[in-house]
C-alpha cells in the first residue's frame, strides 16, 4: 500500500509504532490510548493522533486504539507479511556484528547474502549467511531479486560498491560508511554514521541548558 498523501515523517514513524505495538500485544494488552503510546514511543500524543488519522478511523474516543487492529493495518502498509531479504557488503567488524544480529527478533527481515573481497572470508558463513566474492555481486544479486543492501565496506570503496549495487538492481542502501553516496533518484539511501551520532549526542550533553 502506498499513498502519496501520507507525509514522509509519518511513514518514518510507522516502524517504531509497529515495533512497540507488537511488544504491547505480546504483553497481553489489547488497547491503548494515544497518551499511553506517547509515553512508550516518546512521541507526543497529538503527533500520534495526527499520524493515525491519515489511516482513517483506527480508534474511538474514550476507548483508545485497538492494538491488534493497528498491528494488522501497519503490517499491511509496511509489507510485513513478506520477508524482506537483504544483502550485506563488507564483512568487517561492523558487518560481522550485523550478520550475527541478523534481526533475529524480527521475523520479517533477514540478511540473506554477504559479499567481501578478502579471500580469507569468502566461502565462509557467519550466522548461516554465506559470504560471496565481490566478483559475484552483480550475478548473485540479480538472481536473488534482493532490493536492499547494507553497506559496511571501508569509506574508500563505498561509492564504487554503491555504483555496482545500483547496476545490480538494488533500490535501497543502508549506508554505514561516512561517505555521502551519489545514486540515481530512483534509489533510496539511508545513512547511519555512528561516529556522527555519538558526536552529536556528546555535543548536546555538554551544551545542556
Ligand atoms: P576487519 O579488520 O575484520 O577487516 P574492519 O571493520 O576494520 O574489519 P574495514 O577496513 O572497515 O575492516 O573493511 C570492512 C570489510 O570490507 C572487510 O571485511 C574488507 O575485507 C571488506 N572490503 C574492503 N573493500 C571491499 C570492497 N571493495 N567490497 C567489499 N568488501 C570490501
Amino acid at each position: 500500500m502506498k499513498d502519496d498523501r501520507i507525509p514522509r515523517a509519518t511513514v518514518k514513524r510507522l516502524p517504531l509504532y509497529y515495533r512497540h505495538l507488537n511488544i504491547l500485544s505480546d504483553q497481553g494488552k489489547s488497547r491503548i490510548s494515544s497518551k499511553e503510546l506517547s509515553e512508550i514511543v516518546k512521541i507526543d500524543s497529538a503527533t500520534i493522533r495526527k499520524d493515525f488519522s491519515y489511516f482513517g478511523e483506527l480508534g474511538r474516543k474514550g476507548y483508545g486504539y485497538d492494538i491488534q487492529k493497528l498491528i494488522q493495518f501497519f503490517r499491511k502498509i509496511l509489507d510485513q507479511d513478506e520477508v524482506a531479504k537483504v544483502a550485506l557488503i563488507g564483512v568487517g567488524n561492523l558487518g560481522k556484528a550485523l550478520l550475527n544480529y541478523n534481526f533475529i527478533k524480527n521475523d520479517n527481515m533477514r540478511i540473506d547474502l554477504a559479499f567481501d573481497t578478502n579471500k580469507q572470508k569468502i566461502g565462509h558463513s557467519i550466522g548461516n549467511v554465506h559470504i560471496y566474492a565481490l566478483d559475484e555481486l552483480e550475478k548473485t544479486l540479480k538472481e536473488s531479486g534482493i532490493q536492499v543492501a547494507i553497506l559496511t565496506v571501508p569509506a574508500s570503496a563505498s561509492q564504487q560498491v554503491a555504483d555496482r549495487l545500483v547496476d545490480s538492481g538494488i533500490e535501497g542502501i543502508l549506508n554505514f560508511t561516512p561517505v555521502r553516496l551519489n545514486v540515481p533518484d530512483t534509489v533510496q539511501v539511508h545513512s547511519i554514521d555512528l561516529a556522527v551520532e555519538l558526536q552529536t549526542l556528546n555535543y548536546f550533553l555538554k551544551n545542556k541548558s
